[in-house]
């Protein structure tokens, strides 16, 4: 089967990067979670004292200077059969899903020269085929050639509750309207931004995941990069 460039687009917690990475391992694809990069850029920024966590307000003078020093990678893990996230080679795959980073990261994935660096290591990273990259913008702005471009939607209240659940299994305190709250404003930020905004690529197939288990999302992902694949050849 020929390999080919997937795009993964959609909402905020709506199961892509579970398809993406369940995908990849079955078919022996590169997976690239281009949100795990815009969060490790906002870990770093809130380490560095670079957000105030009262008012959001951004650095961004000291954060465009500290670009060049922000190294993000991905290693596989066997034990999970996935990629953790590294910053500067510290795995941060955890510190990276925290309610507090997610509540900071919209905000720096509006900045021009936050998205600029990320979309020049995402198609360097995925510039051979065979690969699978999630996030808001990879089928319209990263990968507008890519052969499948899937575009991911479920309602607000829906994902926020596989949020909670998945927080709650990791032990993380947490509170389902504060998620919900989040969810929404990550949703508003993310499709009214300047620059690169989440939007469906026109040629991009709708998934709406709210009635479905992550099996049947997984046989539908698979038949479809099979037939895409195969009309490329
Ligand atoms: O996918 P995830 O929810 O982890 O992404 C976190 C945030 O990173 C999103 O809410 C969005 O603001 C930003 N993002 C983006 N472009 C991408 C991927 C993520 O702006 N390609």
């Amino acid at each position: 089967m020929n390999k080919i460039t997937i795009a993964i687009d959609g909402h905020s917690s709506c199961g892509k990067s579970t398809m993406a990475k369940n995908l990849a391992k079955e078919l022996g694809y590169i997976y690239i979670d281009t949100g795990a990069m815009y969060r490790s850029v906002t870990y770093y920024a809130m380490q560095n004292g670079m957000i105030d966590s009262t008012t959001g307000h951004i650095d961004t003078k000291r954060l465009q200077a500290a670009m060049s020093d922000i190294h993000i990678s991905f290693k596989f893990n066997p034990e999970t059969g996935r990629p953790d996230t590294y910053l500067n080679g510290q795995r941060v795959e955890d510190k990276i899903r925290t309610m507090d980073v997610s509540s900071h990261v919209s905000p720096i994935a509006t900045l021009g020269f936050v998205r600029e660096a990320m979309v020049a290591q995402q198609r360097e990273m995925g510039k051979s085929k065979g690969v699978i990259l999630d996030g808001r913008d990879i089928g319209t702005v990263v990968f507008p050639d890519a052969e499948l471009k899937i575009f991911v939607t479920a309602s607000a209240e829906i994902r926020a509750q596989r949020r909670y659940d998945e927080l709650t299994a990791k032990g993380e305190q947490c509170n389902y309207d504060e998620i919900l709250k989040n969810v929404q404003e990550r949703d508003y930020i993310d499709s009214h931004r300047e620059i690169s905004p989440l939007t469906r690529a026109e040629d991009a197939i709708v998934l709406d995941n709210s009635n479905m288990t992550i099996p049947e999302q997984q046989a539908w992902l698979l038949k479809l990069t099979k037939e895409v694949a195969s009309a490329s050849e």
